[in-house]
């Protein structure tokens, strides 16, 4: 077999077993399958990797690194002008953003997963809009505001109790949309109690921002969990392409 087709396969019947793993939870959990969207996390492999995962089906993508994305978009954008694929397809920045990407990310993203805090919402507000005006995009950005579960402001996030001001904050900018909560539970923390804490803060959200509807929570380690506990996105990576290489910063 070619390397590429040894690809597609290895990663096919990841996908299948992703996919049988998001069905069986949402079953034990009595939610539809419908309901709990599977994100692939592309971040660390090549834009290659993708675009198989575009031929299987997925049309959203989630990076964290904001250089790294730009360039898997320029690849889906070469192929869409040369013919190779046909439909959209939705980048979500997941990872940590630095304000000064706030002008490129608005160029790219469909969506934000991790804004932590007033400064940086302020800046990509300013940024889609710049990017609506341009015609870089048409539809506001859409953000997710992260909650810090252990409040270690190290990790990102912002504190449960904190959430409030945040929100109304981007309720209120014309450039966003406020679309929900995202969450990565500490390490060697129980999952279930973390992703329950979210819940709540999330049920509490919705009470001022019925549209708010997004809990973006669970990865390759703890998907079933976050689906007990409400979760509407998984953003897995691991389970599909493999381990990533360890960086060191
Ligand atoms: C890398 C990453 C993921 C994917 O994690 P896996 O354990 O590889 O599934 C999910 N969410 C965020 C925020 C990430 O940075």
């Amino acid at each position: 077999m070619r390397q590429t087709d040894m690809r597609l396969t290895e990663i096919s019947t990841a996908l299948d077993s992703v996919r049988a793993r998001l069905a069986a939870a949402c079953l034990a959990a009595g939610r539809e399958v419908s309901d709990v969207a599977l994100l692939p996390v592309t971040k660390f492999f090549p834009a290659s990797d993708a675009r198989i995962l575009y031929e299987l089906g997925c049309r959203e993508f989630g990076e964290s690194r904001e250089q790294e994305a730009v360039e898997k978009v320029a690849d889906f954008d070469g192929a869409a002008q040369s013919g190779a694929i046909d439909d959209p397809v939705r980048w979500h920045m997941i990872g940590q953003l630095q304000r000064n990407k706030a002008r490129s990310v608005a160029k790219w993203a469909y969506a934000i997963h991790s804004v932590d805090s007033a400064r940086l919402a302020d800046a990509l507000d300013r940024a889609a809009l710049g990017a609506l005006s341009d015609g870089e995009r048409k539809a506001p950005l859409r953000v997710l505001i992260q909650v810090s579960l252990d409040g270690d402001p190290a990790r990102g996030g912002v504190p449960t109790g904190e959430l409030t001001p945040l929100a109304e904050r981007i309720e209120s900018a014309e450039g966003l949309e406020f679309a929900g909560l995202m969450a990565v539970p500490p390490l060697g923390s129980d999952p279930d109690e973390q992703f329950e804490i979210l819940r709540r803060a999330h049920l509490l959200i919705l009470e001022s921002h019925p549209r708010a509807t997004e809990l973006s929570a669970g990865m390759t380690g703890d998907l079933e969990a976050a689906v007990r506990h409400g979760s509407t996105c998984v953003r897995v990576g691991t389970a599909l392409l493999g381990s990533r290489p360890v960086i060191s910063r």
